[in-house]
């Protein structure tokens, strides 16, 4: 358990539930925007009466002008950002409005860090890099999820290097999330299998990571809870609006946690597969959760065993050490269940990479919270084991 003294960030203001899009056009205007740039892709844009639409005629409604970039690419790279700083200048903009899930939020807090604070981000990589506030950011999520619309963190890809890097700052929270699941209803099932298997893994490695706290342990238990009994009905039917409201609960929760708690060892590896093989992050984080935690327990296996309990398998009568097992076979259970391929070799990953990729995810800012200190070694033998699996 860390030190009991710790900041607790989240968005001053934050919008939950079936409708509550209709009332961004008042609050961006109660925030002074007056010609915000909206962030997003061409996907969302042409969802009939999608987040898109339904943000934009709000604006509209509410007197309040805009301008549209919508070339987001998923795990967003720095190309995303610079057209979205030059829009912002020769527009004329004010502030920034993102709609999507976390490629989209992270496009919209990149190009506020470049606006603000110089045009090399690759620079301000890192904790608690940035000197000045971003523009005024609203964020509008539409998948369940990243927790990027809450969180400090903006995690840009490299397309010259590969490298998916992170900035972490409370100046990249945004001042405003919107969370309507009505949103979320047309989220095709691979996304939806994939981001909740994101937000699954942002309540689980902040439980067991070493700066976790009692409120952030509340926050993954629930999440947890709210994942194992509705991201499999959200994955079997997406018009289920109960699964995809409990699903948006448990991404905010796991998002809050995380942005508080910090992350380990499944984020600093996503990070390099998703860098390097420009797959789905979410995708990347399940493949490697399992193998992950089987080397974590070791350093907090009480914790894992807990884990097991709050994903509702019976320990009774088991040793600490098979009911944190068991936490491992149900983490694989649930991604199985959800159809998430087995081995990373299925999102092209390559033993040759290995060696680079494990000293890169330990220099990952997401790393120095993992509950066991590894190696290089370590994380190689990890990527094979997850690359091994059948
Ligand atoms: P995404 O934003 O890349 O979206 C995945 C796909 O789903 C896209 O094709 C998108 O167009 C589509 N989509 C989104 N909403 C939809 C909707 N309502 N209906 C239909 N289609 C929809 O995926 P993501 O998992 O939300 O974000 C992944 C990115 O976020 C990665 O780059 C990851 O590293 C990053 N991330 C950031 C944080 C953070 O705190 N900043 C945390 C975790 C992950």
């Amino acid at each position: 358990m860390a030190e009991r003294s710790y900041d607790f960030l989240m968005p001053s203001v934050n919008f939950f539930g079936p409708g509550v899009i209709s009332k961004i056009g008042d609050r961006a205007k109660m925030l002074g925007m007056k010609k915000p740039v909206i962030v997003t892709g061409k996907l969302l844009e042409g969802l009939k009466d999608g987040a898109v639409k339904q943000t934009l005629d709000s604006l509209k409604a509410a007197g309040v002008d805009y301008v549209v970039y919508d070339n987001v690419e998923p795990n967003p790279k720095i190309r995303n950002i610079k057209e979205v700083k030059k829009l912002y200048e020769e527009s004329g903009a004010d502030s920034i409005i993102t709609v999507g899930g976390g490629s989209a939020h992270d496009t919209g807090k990149g190009a506020g860090i470049i606006l603000t604070n110089g045009d090399d981000i690759t620079k301000l990589a890192g904790i608690e890099t940035l000197d000045k506030a971003l523009p005024p950011l609203i964020a509008v999520n539409t998948t369940a999820g990243t927790g990027s619309e809450l969180t400090r963190h903006a995690v840009i890809t490299n397309e010259e290097t590969h490298l998916k890097f992170v900035v972490v700052s409370w100046r990249n929270i945004p001042l405003v999330s919107f969370n309507d699941p009505t949103l979320m209803l047309d989220v095709p099932k691979g996304v939806t299998a994939a981001t909740g298997m994101d937000a699954f893994v942002q309540a689980v490695e902040p439980y067991v990571s070493v700066d976790h706290n009692p409120i952030t342990d509340s926050q993954c238990v629930e999440a947890i809870k709210l994942i194992e009994t509705s991201l499999r009905e959200a994955v079997a039917n997406g018009h289920n609006l109960d699964a995809r409201t409990k699903m948006v609960e448990a991404e905010m929760l796991a998002g809050m946690a995380f942005n508080n708690a910090n992350l380990g060892y499944v984020h600093a590896m996503a990070h390099q597969l998703g860098g390097q093989y420009d797959a789905p992050h979410g995708v990347c984080c399940a493949l490697l959760l399992p193998y992950v935690e089987e080397y974590n327990i070791i350093a907090c296996p009480d914790r894992f065993a807990q884990l097991a309990e709050i994903m509702g398998e019976n320990t009774e009568g088991l040793s600490t050490r098979d009911a944190a097992e068991l936490a491992i076979k149900a983490m694989k259970q649930l991604s199985e269940d959800v159809g998430i391929p087995h081995s990373i070799k299925e999102i092209g990953a390559k033993p040759e990479d290995f060696e680079l990729m494990a000293e890169n995810a330990l220099k990952d800012g997401n790393a120095f919270s993992n509950p066991r200190k590894g190696t290089k070694e370590d994380i190689i033998k990890i990527f094979q084991a997850a690359y091994d699996a059948e």
